[in-house]
């Protein structure tokens, strides 16, 4: 009997080292309404990620510098707590949370109805209690279950994962460990009823067409996570 071994010729198949296949996403559980005090809130854990999101208003501002004439001004602020990562963060705002704050309003802003609501604010508090890997996709995600709770009139919600190339292999929702050793990560964000993209973000190296099999699994990875945040709101609210 001839036994034929090949090895690394069927890479579709091979398994990471968390156990996932390549289109596998995290264990993702989304709770809305866990907040008493803020309008709307969601708890989010994805994988080894917990993230807390508060949302304030539409409520008028009274600060010029966030009043628009026409609709209203949307306010977010990422931030990871000191205990979210291994080594300690330094708490506050650094590059790396402006940066994400920023694209996170931009991600959502397209979904909200902005213009119900001229001169008035929408504050977006994302608080990362523990990060291993895609923390501004969960933010997001989290961020939209948060935005509809407190009834802020939206077209659609909005999802976002990420996918990248891990060991020459294009793989969806990379880990902490992944993200680390891996060769690019491409967070996503879409609304799933349109398919209309909100934040695409590359960072590392890929081909063009390991870059549309990237994005193609991301979007994937987004339609399986806006079944489990329409859970959550049904869980709240009833069908
Ligand atoms: N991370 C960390 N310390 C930091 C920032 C990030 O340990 O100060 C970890 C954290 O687990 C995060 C991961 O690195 O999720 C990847 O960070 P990245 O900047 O790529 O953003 P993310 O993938 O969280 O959106």
């Amino acid at each position: 009997m001839i036994t034929i071994i090949t090895l690394g010729t069927n890479l579709g198949a091979k398994k990471r080292d968390d156990g996932r296949a390549f289109d596998e996403l995290r264990p993702l559980k989304i709770e809305a309404g866990v907040l008493e005090r803020a309008d709307g809130s969601a708890y989010l854990e994805f994988g080894g990620n917990k993230v807390l999101v508060a949302v304030y208003g539409p409520r008028e501002s009274h600060i010029r510098r966030f009043q628009r004439p026409d609709r209203a001004y949307i306010k977010c602020r990422y931030n990871m707590a000191p205990f979210s990562v291994d080594d300690r963060k330094r708490p506050g705002p650094d590059r790396r949370s402006i940066e994400i704050s920023k694209i996170t309003a931009e991600a959502l802003q397209p979904a909200i109805i902005l213009e119900k609501f001229p001169r008035s604010v929408i504050d977006i508090y994302i608080e990362v209690l523990e990060a291993e890997g895609g923390t501004r996709c969960a933010g997001i995600t989290a961020a939209s279950v948060a935005l509809a709770d407190a009834g802020v009139p939206m077209k659609d919600m909005v999802v976002a994962c990420a996918a990248g190339k891990v060991n020459d292999e294009v793989v969806l929702d990379l880990s902490e460990a992944e993200d680390k050793d891996g060769q690019a990560d491409v967070p996503v964000a879409i609304l799933p009823r349109s398919g209309e993209i909100t934040l695409l973000q590359s960072d590392g190296n890929l081909t063009p067409d390991e870059f549309e099999k990237a994005l193609d699994l991301a979007v994937k990875g987004c339609m399986e996570i806006s079944d489990i945040q329409k859970e959550a709101l049904k869980n709240r609210y009833g069908e």
